[in-house]
């Protein structure tokens, strides 16, 4: 349970005055629906209002604050026409300037005859020196009441500064101070404030110093967070391995024979990767354990040689992948191999039914099978192993870890290894997979061709129709890319649809479409059909296409790229270009494009490697748009920034893992503290497992 002191914090954002619900659905779209929230959403600007000149001196376009002698009142003359309230000092005149105002307020805040505080941005207007609507109008003895600086904070169609900021305001009376989780003589050395110092210092910046990520008060927060996050997945990790596990080593002798019938040799890296998995499975603890490859970079092979070792072990594997598509692909490829060393493998998707599924969940049970590959039809109850060793999950960030452990759960002390082609950046493995071993493929298997790769302006379409024309008559086959159209299947589906008629007068039957609402014998008629060269174009939604192999395939045109992730930009190019052939990719974009999608997409041209590519991704977007982490629900950060905490990332790491030796169970002072931290990040499921043990 959330511990009592937090209460306030994640009281609703509407119990705060002034957050009614249409204010309060503003606040929770912009920050979150909790008081807390509010206090992650930092300034990104300030508005300094200690500037304070003559009126002739007041440069146009600054803040300024003015002390002036109010000299008159004039009425705005229709309705259009602002009105105007004419004050001075001994150096000049100005304008107040205020559209539908109620006269009585301002004749009240403004007397003729008095002097007055205003503070707001000065303007020139023809020879006239104006003020449209100051922020703040106050008598001179109030003076000191008015804000010096104000915070400036991101906002939202609806919600102005005033409200928010008033907002933030009471949340920040409702910060209480707690216990201090930092070490003491860390927080010593790096001079940090105390926790609600630093909030309190971070919403009140006094300068531009403050509001950028090394100021002291920030880079606490952040520190906060990131070890919020490093010690709920360290939580995790420790949980994991605590469940049993076993040692499952094998002989090699099915290793042996399918090595004599592979048609390649295995890459230096293939070789070591397998070498860390073998290790490790040969451990009594559990894997848990990443596989990090390229598109292309022969992970199915790795994959193929942990399931041998769990053979060998007299054990049972499975292979998990994200579509059927997919899970067919897998079979196609692994079976005939691992049908050389002996094993027994069969399919189980969503779309086996009746005896055919009986069948296999007969042999499966019985332990006649040696290696299952499906979908998400695995999870299902029903589903029974004789001795699960082992469980591969391809493309892991479209699971779910609760699909993840389902399946861990139908096995005993099952080893898991989880394969994916997105290439992540260093800092990002540490925070998203923080709960794993890695091993990375680094190098590709010989014989790749790079992917020669092309901007295009959308307006030349037609220059794109004669090049594929040419392409094709030259024996060329087609992908093409719709663009993707945020959280809605149904209208990327309307996206692909269109292009898909738009592409026939050109192209006639040779051209298909395939997307997501497809039924399953229909996408794989499709799919054959493009692979036997039946169609020449193939439109696609990007449901289904990761991970599909179609060794003829060349071309690959993705429209809207800047709409795309560069990581899946990545991954889809990785798509053509298998064979001798090499492969051609045309990036279509919609310009104008921004100096930063321009950037971005250039990176594409430039360079064929998956990781380089995911870091520039990462400093150009920052982590969540990388990872997709709005759809994925994975951990982005509010008040961290990896690519400028990066040093703090590796010290918040270091910290855990003493805290882990030292006080796994968070039962000290400080781990108490600790338990306060996690709650107050939301990272209430790894206290969770603290208690399960
Ligand atoms: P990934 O799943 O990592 O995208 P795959 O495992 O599908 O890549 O491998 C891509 C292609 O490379 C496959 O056709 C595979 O047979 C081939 N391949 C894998 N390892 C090697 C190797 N060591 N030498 C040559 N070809 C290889
Ligand atoms: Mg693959």
């Amino acid at each position: 349970m959330r511990p009592e002191i937090l209460f306030p914090l994640f009281a609703p954002a509407t119990s705060l005055s002034g957050v009614g619900p249409r204010i309060g659905r503003l606040i929770e779209d912009l920050a979150g629906p909790h008081v807390v929230d509010l206090l992650w959403h930092l300034p990104t600007g300030l508005i300094d209002r200690r500037f304070a000149p003559k009126v002739a001196q007041a440069p146009a376009g600054r803040i300024a604050t003015l002390t002036l002698h109010i000299e008159g009142h004039l009425p705005a003359h229709g309705s259009r026409r602002p009105y105007k309230v004419h004050g001075s000092d001994e150096t000049g005149s100005i304008y107040l300037v205020f559209f539908h105002p109620r006269e009585d307020y301002l004749r009240r805040v403004l007397p003729i005859g008095e002097t007055r505080v205003v503070s707001g941005r000065v303007e020139h207007y023809g020879n006239e020196i104006q003020m449209t609507h100051p922020d703040h109008i106050a008598p001179l003895e109030e003076i000191d009441a008015l804000p010096s600086v104000e915070p400036v904070y991101p906002l939202t169609a609806g919600l102005t500064l005033k409200p928010l900021a008033r907002a933030i305001r009471g949340a920040l009376e409702r910060a209480p101070e707690l216990p201090e989780w930092l070490d003491p003589e860390f927080r010593r050395r790096k001079a940090w404030p105390a926790g609600r110092a630093a909030v309190i210092t971070v919403h009140g910046p006094q300068g531009e110093a403050e509001l950028e990520p090394t100021a002291p008060a920030r880079e606490r927060l952040a520190y906060d967070e990131l070890l919020a996050n490093q010690l709920a997945l360290a939580l995790t990790r420790a949980h994991q391995r605590h469940r049993p596990g076993r040692s499952i080593a094998g002989d090699g002798r099915l290793r042996g024979k399918v090595l004599e019938h592979l048609p390649f040799r295995l890459t230096g890296t293939q070789e070591k990767v397998i070498a860390e998995i073998e290790a490790n499975m040969g451990t009594a603890t559990r894997m848990v354990r990443l596989l990090q490859g390229d598109v292309g970079s022969g992970k199915t092979v790795v994959a193929l040689f942990a399931t041998l070792i769990a053979v060998e072990a007299g054990g049972q594997a499975a292979l998990m992948a994200p579509t059927e598509i997919l899970a067919r692909q897998h079979m196609a490829t692994i079976e005939p191999i691992a049908r050389q060393g002996g094993l027994d493998v069969a399919l189980l998707t969503g779309r086996d039914k009746g005896k055919a599924r009986e069948e296999v969940l007969g042999r499966l049970a019985r332990g006649e099978l040696d290696l299952i590959i499906g979908t998400h039809a695995l999870f299902q109850q029903g589903v029974d192993f004789k001795d699960l060793a082992l469980a591969i999950i391809d493309e892991q960030h479209r699971f779910g870890v609760h699909q993840r452990m389902s399946l861990l759960a139908k096995g005993r002390g099952v080893d898991v290894l989880v394969m994916t082609a997105t290439p992540i950046p260093r800092t990002l493995l540490m925070t998203v997979y923080g709960d794993m071993d890695v091993s990375r493929l680094t190098e590709k298997p010989p014989g790749r061709q790079p992917v020669d790769t092309r901007l295009i302006a959308l307006e030349r379409m037609v220059d794109v129709t004669a090049a594929l024309k040419r392409a094709i008559a030259d024996g060329a086959r087609v992908y093409w890319v719709c663009p993707l159209v945020e959280e809605s299947e149904a209208l990327d589906l309307a996206a692909a649809t269109e292009r898909h008629a738009g592409l026939r007068p050109d192209f006639g039957d040779r051209v298909g479409l395939i997307h997501g609402r497809m039924t399953g014998s229909e996408k794989d008629r499709t799919m054959a059909s493009f692979t036997a060269g039946e169609i020449d174009i193939l439109v696609a939604t990007t449901v289904i296409e990761v991970g599909v192999d179609v060794p003829e395939a060349t071309v690959m045109v993705i429209e809207h790229a800047e709409r795309f992730g560069l990581a899946q930009l990545h991954q889809l190019r990785g798509r053509v270009g298998r064979g001798e052939r090499g492969g051609t990719c045309l990036l279509l974009y919609a310009s104008p494009l921004s100096e930063t999608a321009k950037k971005r997409l250039r990176i594409m041209r430039r360079t064929n490697n998956g990781f380089r590519i995911a870091e520039e991704d990462l400093r150009l977007r920052g982590a969540g748009e990388l990872l997709g982490t709005r759809q994925s629900g994975m951990a982005s950060f509010r008040l961290a920034d990896l690519a400028a905490h990066d040093a703090l990332l590796g010290a918040a790491r270091d910290d855990t893992r003493l805290v882990m030796e030292r006080d796994q169970a968070l039962e000290t002072a400080r781990g108490e503290a600790l338990r306060v931290l996690l709650y107050l990040f939301e990272r209430n499921s790894a206290v969770k497992l603290l208690r399960s043990g």
